[in-house]
């Protein structure tokens, strides 16, 4: 609230005449590239209240202003202060394996979203892999058509790697390795796009990774999810100072779009259960049990199933996601 009463109030005189100064100084649009004045949303970053969740005046891209530093970033990634600031918040002394159990739920989830897809490839690349808890279930199941791996630059994530195949390769600055090119029929990535800063170069870096007639998936928060909506206390929760980007429908397409892509299909999943929601709107926080997914009874599951489909048939799911291809 300091730096934003200080910054409104500051003004500038130049050539006798006086001139409001823009808190958004510097500010460029991470889809579209324009540099307009964007609008101020209201909400800040629950970890960083000097930086602003902005709206892109020209294409209407919600995205964080200003942004952690590329140095930032990668000490962040490599010493992994994000993961373990986020874990210790929820359960103190927490290690690797307390995020395996953690994510377990996560990944059973995301293996059951994704896993008839990847069966019909044979070489599947997941984009951010942290740990590698995905593929380690994966990689555990009987009758898989695939093989997949994984792609990770946290230090600390790969030197606890669990997934089998990783590759360390920044598609941020780097372009696709030799013996990675022309190899992934289909790429997979999980709330990893909303962390970078140059979203386009991005896609267009892991261009050569793709088969012929190769496919990706890419899932992200979804900006106009409904829980935002239910709850005044979640939609201040949700922004995160690490998240540059807060997808919607229309902004994911377009990004996809300036990359070159053939966009196939955008959607939401919900992923959250109806008693997390409640919990929400009558506690203002999360419901940590059942990993925030399940009814406190089997028997009430169906409850869940039925919201789910409510709130996926509005576009307002957790889970924002879509599918592409190059041709
Ligand atoms: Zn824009």
């Amino acid at each position: 609230m300091l730096c934003d009463t200080l910054w409104s109030g500051m003004r500038v005189k130049a050539r006798g005449k006086e001139i409001k100064m823009s808190k958004f100084e510097g500010f460029q649009c991470v889809v579209c590239g324009s540099k307009e004045e964007p609008v101020d949303t209201g909400f800040r970053p629950r970890d960083n209240k000097n930086a602003f969740n902005v709206k892109c005046a020209e294409c209407g891209h919600n995205q964080i202003f200003p942004y952690m530093t590329m140095e930032e970033y990668s000490e962040a990634y490599n010493e992994g202060t994000t993961f373990k600031s986020e874990e210790i918040k929820i359960a103190e002394g927490a290690d690797v394996e307390t995020a395996r159990v953690k994510w377990k739920e996560w990944n059973a989830k995301h293996i059951e979203m994704y896993y008839d897809r990847m069966q019909q490839h044979r070489h599947v690349l997941d984009l951010g892999s942290g740990f590698g808890f995905f593929e380690e279930s994966l990689n555990r199941m009987e009758g898989n058509h695939f093989t997949i791996e994984g792609v990770e630059i946290g230090q600390y994530r790969l030197d606890a790697y669990v997934g089998g195949v990783v590759h360390n390769v920044n598609f941020s600055e780097e372009k696709a390795p030799e013996n990675m090119e022309g190899r992934y029929d289909l790429i997979i990535s999980m709330h990893l796009l909303e962390h970078l800063y140059d979203p386009v170069s991005f896609l267009c870096n892991i261009k050569p990774l793709f088969a012929p007639g190769g496919e990706c998936i890419f899932e992200v928060p979804n900006h106009d999810c409904f829980l935002k909506e239910l709850s005044k206390e979640y939609a201040d929760f949700s922004y995160l100072k690490e998240h540059i980007s807060n997808y919607d429908k229309n902004s994911l397409r377009l990004v996809f779009e300036r990359a070159g892509y053939r966009v196939k299909k955008v959607y939401t999943r919900e992923i959250y259960s109806l008693e997390n929601h409640l919990n929400w709107i009558r506690n203002g926080k999360p419901f940590i049990k059942y990993n925030q997914m399940y009814m406190p009874d089997e028997r009430l599951e169906f409850l869940n199933d039925l919201y789910h489909e409510y709130v996926e048939k509005m576009d307002k799911g957790y889970s924002l996601i879509i599918e592409a291809s190059l041709e």
